[in-house]
């Protein structure tokens, strides 16, 4: 069966290049084969999307609400379809399906529920007053409209909440923006199954044409047409460093460079101090081990690199930690691509001068295992080795034992910007302490005595750091707030 592009309302599958997707727990390619977008259904989607942008940017907050219910009414009638499919491309099991569901359902509703404010529209009214002195005062109406026409990049390893009618798209719907998602191809009938919803309720809302489209691709040719598409305003990205620099640089190379919002990898510091370990150290072991290796790792808050400093109290939490991430099974990973680049990147980490295995997961019979490994440095390696500081993608996370509490603050001044700092801690007032700074300095998130996974979807949450952990530190990609990315202030002057 071939899957076609969804153009507007139309499908088309002009071009000739298909590619098939692939069940990671057995390696045997499922039978749909998807049509890659050519450049002229590039150029229609995009052509639509501004047509429909006029209109559609100018719908009531109500009708965005509406809409987006619509959805998730949609969505919800055809879960179990779409959470088989999620299943067998991803290899993510059933809980995660679900809970990955309710949270792609919770995003959406809370964005038609900030749509349904009263007042929403009109951000702030400044009354005019024609007796002031010396010049006369005139009346300033300050809006948010959207940016224009979006294209999504979604994550391989969220195929809802970072996907097709993730948070990006939600949030860019909710602006009004007109969505043109490049469907990731890794899980591209998950991601199919959920735009022919996204197009059958926009048709049956009268939006313009054009609102949403969904186009297949395997390579990077597409999403790079699409940047570079003079009609496209925006990019909303979740994925690697590497994909997300390469879409910034395009962005910023068109003769009209375009705002890129790129959520990338992050290593997600974890410190341990003693004082933690000496209330609560067999829990925090436990945590942390899965932490690292729930979903295979595969989550861009995973703790990539755990800091102690050397202290009986870390002797014992050391044996402990081994012990338990001993027992962590592997899974597999959610690509072949994903799950040789995990073992090929964790053994390069293990491979460097004075990094060693430290413990290693069980190992299960299935295809293309991310193996739970957990490598060990010392404070000096880590902080003269750039590669050590360098996200792998999967469940490893590399100990870096520092001589005192010292060394760890000089090597943390040096990172680079983190979606997360974690700091497990029984200090009195560590608020007021250095690390503590250095945290919110480098971080987006700082979590006091917990594990970076597991995001809150919140009007509170900021997920997104300083660079390279994100484009641009000032927004957030979860929460209402992130709506803010895809609109600008117009002001109306009487
Ligand atoms: P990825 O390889 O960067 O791919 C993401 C998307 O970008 C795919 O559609 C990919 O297309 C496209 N892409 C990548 N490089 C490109 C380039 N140079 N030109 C044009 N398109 C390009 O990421 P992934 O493997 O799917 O996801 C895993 C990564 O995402 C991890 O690093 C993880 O930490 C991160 N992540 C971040 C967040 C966050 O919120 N910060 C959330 C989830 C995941 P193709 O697939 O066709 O190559």
């Amino acid at each position: 069966m071939k899957i076609p592009n969804l153009i507007g309302y139309h499908t088309s599958s002009e071009g000739t290049i298909t590619f098939q997707t692939v069940n990671p727990i057995t390696d045997q390619f499922h039978p749909e084969l998807f049509v890659e977008a050519t450049q002229a259904e590039v150029d229609r989607s995009a052509t639509l999307a501004k047509g429909a942008y006029r209109t559609f940017s100018r719908t009531s907050p109500m009708e965005r609400a509406q809409f987006l219910r619509a959805i998730i009414t949609e969505l919800e009638l055809n879960k179990s379809l779409l959470t088989v499919t999620y299943s067998r491309e991803s290899g993510l099991k059933e809980q995660r399906a679900e809970v990955e569901f309710t949270r792609t359902i919770f995003q959406l509703t809370s964005f038609a529920d900030l749509l349904s404010q009263e007042n929403l529209e009109i951000k702030h009214i400044d009354l005019a007053d024609p007796n002031r002195t010396p010049t006369p005062k005139p009346q300033l109406i300050k809006y948010k409209l959207g940016i224009g026409p979006i294209v999504i990049f979604g994550a391989s390893n969220f195929p809802f909440a970072y996907s097709t009618v993730g948070g990006d798209t939600a949030a860019a719907l909710a602006a009004g923006c007109p969505v043109i998602v490049k469907s990731h191809p890794f899980h591209a009938h998950t991601s199919f199954l959920v735009a022919k919803l996204v197009v059958k309720v926009a048709e049956e809302h009268k939006l313009p044409e054009g609102v949403f489209s969904h186009l297949n691709a395997t390579g990077y040719e597409v999403g790079q047409r699409l940047v570079q598409h003079p009609f496209v305003q925006g990019v909303g990205f979740t994925g690697s460093i590497k994909g997300g620099l390469a879409i910034q640089q395009l962005a910023q190379q068109r003769a009209v460079p375009i705002p890129v919002f790129a959520e990338m990898g992050s290593l997600n510091p974890v410190v341990i101090l003693p004082s933690a370990l000496k209330k609560e150290s067999d829990n925090i072991a436990t945590k942390l081990a899965l932490s690292i290796t729930q979903s295979s790792g595969q989550f861009c808050t995973k703790p990539g690199a755990l800091f102690l400093v050397q202290a009986v109290e870390t002797t014992h939490f050391l044996e402990t930690f081994k012990t338990i991430f001993e027992q962590q099974a592997s899974y597999s990973m959610v690509h072949p691509t994903i799950a040789r680049i995990y073992t090929q990147r964790a053994k390069q980490v293990i491979d460097q001068t004075n990094v060693h295995l430290f413990a290693q997961g069980t190992v299960t019979k299935t295809c293309n295992l991310g193996i739970p490994q957990l490598s060990i440095t010392d404070g000096h390696t880590f902080d003269t080795n750039k590669l050590l500081q360098e996200e792998v993608f999967g469940p490893h996370a590399l100990l870096v034992i520092c001589k005192d509490q010292l060394e760890l603050e000089q090597i943390l001044e040096n990172i680079d910007g983190q979606l997360t700092f974690s700091l497990f801690h029984n200090e009195e007032n560590i608020e007021a302490q250095n690390l503590f700074f250095l945290a919110q300095e480098k971080a987006g998130r700082v979590i006091l005595n917990g594990v970076p996974t597991g995001v809150e979807v919140s009007p509170a949450m900021q997920h997104g750091g300083p660079f390279p952990s994100s484009s641009d530190s000032r927004f957030t990609a979860v929460g209402t707030d992130s709506i803010q990315r895809f609109l600008r202030g117009v002001t109306v002057q009487k």
